[in-house]
């Protein structure tokens, strides 16, 4: 039902290979795709490759980035991860989950973000909206991504699970709002649980 509803739903981030995706991502953290999507030109035009950003001059990445908020933090995560890519990845980008979750600001979504949209591994990336929409359906009790992650993985096969991340996203977005959930309006409202007790996927 989903799928039907949302037939086009994919990664909103703009990107054009691994590294601007693991940037992008990391970028995106309390801040909209929309603002990322607007400073990612002048970031990569700039600093097109790890190497380029790993020998950044931090002041300078800050001053591109700062529309986004929390800039300082952000630009030092940037750089120490392209530092991390250079250093121990011979400058590319791990394709796997236990190399990526040790770059700086890199956690399992971020990973399955990069892995899902760049490499076509699947993995589920757990943010609010997933967590909020599954919890409604009433497909997890768990708050921790980790385990929601892990429940949603026992729950489909990994053949669907990127495109059922962006479809819960988009729904979590167009209508399961976290705050005045369109119930009314709601493709999936039949099987769903929560409906007019919308209050169940906040807590
Ligand atoms: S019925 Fe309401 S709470 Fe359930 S998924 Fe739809 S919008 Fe969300």
């Amino acid at each position: 039902m989903l799928a039907r509803e949302y037939p086009d739903a994919r990664c909103a981030l703009n990107f054009e290979n691994p590294f601007e995706l693991l940037v992008a991502t990391v970028l995106s953290a309390l801040c909209t795709v929309v603002k990322v999507n607007l400073v990612s030109p002048e970031l990569f035009g700039s600093f097109p490759g790890p190497e380029a950003l790993a020998a950044a001059d931090p002041s300078a990445v800050e001053e591109i980035i700062k529309p986004l908020g929390l800039f300082r933090n952000k630009a030092r995560s940037i750089v120490g991860a392209a530092r991390e890519i250079c250093d121990k990845f011979g400058g590319r980008v791990p394709d796997r989950m236990d190399d990526l979750v040790t770059l700086p600001r890199v956690g399992r979504k971020t990973a399955n973000v990069v892995l899902g949209n760049a490499f076509g591994v699947p993995g589920i990336a757990v943010d609010t909206h997933v967590a909020r929409v599954s919890r409604r359906l009433g497909w997890t009790q768990a708050r921790e991504p980790d385990r929601i992650e892990v429940d949603l993985m026992g729950l489909f096969p990994s053949s669907r699970w990127v495109g059922l991340t962006h479809r819960l996203i988009a729904h979590g977005r167009s209508c399961c709002r976290a705050r005045n959930p369109g119930c009314g309006e709601c493709v999936v409202a039949s099987l769903c649980p929560s409906v007019g007790n919308p209050s169940v996927g906040n807590r």
